[in-house]
């Protein structure tokens, strides 16, 4: 389905004009028979589609104009945080990284431990709520303007290739023009640059992954001891030269759940790039050394079904059939349309950032109940992750009992249990930790070397021996309180079970 409006049955769908468009003061049968026609011509097929399902390759117009230019600036702050980002340190950290196979995350160069479950998905929790909020907001702007796919493809890729093969026409004739030297030479450069690209995006991902010092080992050191990371090195490009080089849109409108959900989270209210339908309706070419007051005498509105906003659209659609799945409100057909306002010296905004609601009734965008909802949400969970972060423990001690192991005689009428204990160091420094018990009289001792030190941002593993005189016992389970010190100062308490004989 190519829309957000449901499909009306074949009888409605004869008499309906095109979504959100009044039919002109005037509007004749055949015009009302070929909007429908239209219309259900667009809803019934994708774009990038052939009727037989084949791919229709999309030769995007160049776009240029004021919101274009915005888009560009972006981009290009965007791109210089996205290939930075794995070098930039925070405390040493990486500002942001997902090591999945060691369980070590780091957002804003703070390290998230497996132990940080909870953090990690209100972490979680509060980035989506947030996209959804902004969606209810601004609809899919999120995608023509940040999501990398888009930044990548249209400020990276598709300008590359104006470069090297020119604007959308001579695009499409080179592709319709047998192969010659001069082709393959143009082919050629352009995938080999696109190749070199990809794989520049797949190392900066796996620097997202397993950390740029990590990445730049696996590059110096004998490539036999690093087969993985390779592999992954590799297949990241491929992946990554596939989806720019082929797959394009259709990561967009065919892969993206983004996209996919979007339809429950826009409502009439939602500013989107949209149509005027009330102001282009309906269209006529402009005739040379037309008289305004003739158009309009004529029944005819400001579009002049030139089609820029047409071939501008990197997904191939058609913006003045209403709201589509496939928009990604890049804002391209704006600036294409903008233009030719322009040059026929009419006001601007006939594509324009607005609401549907908006384009029915002129009143600027509302912040809606759902929206209120939505950013209450948004704003608790954004509270409860400052006061998770903000009361985290440095230091966190995880005591277990030995597997398999009873209690044991420690001499002198001692009792002893053996313990393997688990200490996260999430401070900047190497911490000396030693053990206390709290709430009952015996000793903590740690086997194995004299100091037992956690090093910085590092889980610590050690084996620790608790003894108590058998005689204070008075159950052969006791609940034990151990204070955790680290430098000398108590830093959190552990309870843990003692096992000892049966009374
Ligand atoms: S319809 Fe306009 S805003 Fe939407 S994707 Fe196409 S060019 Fe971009
Ligand atoms: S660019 Fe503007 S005038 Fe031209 S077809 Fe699109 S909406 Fe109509």
């Amino acid at each position: 389905m190519s829309s957000n409006n449901p499909i009306p049955p074949d009888a409605e769908r004869a008499a309906a004009p095109a979504p959100g468009a009044e039919p002109p003061p005037g509007a004749t049968d055949t015009y009302r028979a070929t909007r429908a026609v239209k219309w259900a011509d667009f809803r019934e097929h994708l774009a990038t589609a052939e009727r037989d399902g084949a791919r229709k390759w999309i030769y995007a117009k160049k776009p240029s104009g004021r919101w274009y230019d915005r888009r560009t600036w972006l981009g290009w702050v965007l791109l210089v945080v996205m290939f930075s980002g794995p070098l930039i340190k925070i405390h040493g950290n990486p500002l942001l990284m997902m090591n999945v196979v060691e369980r070590r995350f780091s957002i804003l160069g703070h390290i998230f431990w497996p132990e940080d479950g909870i953090i990690f998905a209100v972490a979680m929790l509060t980035f989506f709520v947030g996209i959804m909020i902004f969606t209810a907001a601004f609809g899919r702007l999120w995608c023509g303007w940040t999501c990398p796919q888009t930044v990548l493809m249209e400020l990276v890729f598709r300008k590359l290739e104006y470069w090297i093969e020119g604007d959308a026409h001579q695009q499409k004739a080179l592709d319709a023009a047998p192969w010659s030297v001069h082709k393959f030479g143009v082919k050629l450069v352009k995938h080999v640059l696109f190749f070199a690209i990809s794989f520049l995006i797949g190392n900066t991902l796996l620097s997202y992954l397993i950390g740029s010092d990590q990445l730049f080992h696996i590059i110096v050191d004998n490539p036999l001891r690093h087969l993985g990371g390779l592999t992954f090195m590799v297949l990241f490009s491929v992946v990554f030269y596939l989806i720019f080089a082929r797959f394009r849109e259709q990561a967009c409108t065919f892969i993206c759940p983004y996209g996919r959900f979007q339809s429950a989270l826009l409502d009439e209210n939602t500013m989107v790039v949209a149509y005027d339908p009330r102001r282009g309706e309906k269209r006529a070419p402009w005739k040379r050394d037309q008289r305004l007051e003739l158009r309009r005498e004529e029944g005819n509105g400001d579009c002049v079904n030139c089609h820029q906003c047409v071939s501008v659209c990197p997904t191939g659609i058609d913006i003045r059939n209403g709201l589509q799945m496939e928009c990604v409100n890049c804002t391209a057909c704006i600036d294409a349309c903008d233009s030719v306002m322009d040059r026929l010296k009419q006001p601007r905004g006939l594509i324009r950032f607005a609401s549907l609601s908006g384009l029915q009734t002129g009143q600027p965008m509302r912040f809606t109940a759902r929206m209120k909802l939505y950013a209450g949400v948004l704003v608790a969970l954004i509270s409860l992750f400052l006061y998770l972060v903000g009361t985290q423990a440095e230091v966190e001690a995880i005591f277990l009992r030995a597997p398999g192991a009873m209690f044991q005689s420690a001499g002198e009428g001692r009792l002893s249990n053996l313990y393997t204990v688990k200490v996260v160091n999430k401070s900047h420094h190497d911490l000396p930790i030693e053990f206390r018990l709290l709430n009952h009289e015996g000793n903590v001792r740690v086997l194995g070397a004299a100091r037992f030190v956690a090093l910085q941002e590092r889980i610590a593993e050690t084996s620790v021996l608790v003894d108590i005189a058998a005689n204070t016992l008075t159950n052969s389970s006791t609940r034990l309180e151990i204070g955790v010190l680290a430098d000398g100062k108590q830093v959190s308490i552990v309870k843990t079970g003692f096992i000892g004989p049966r009374h």
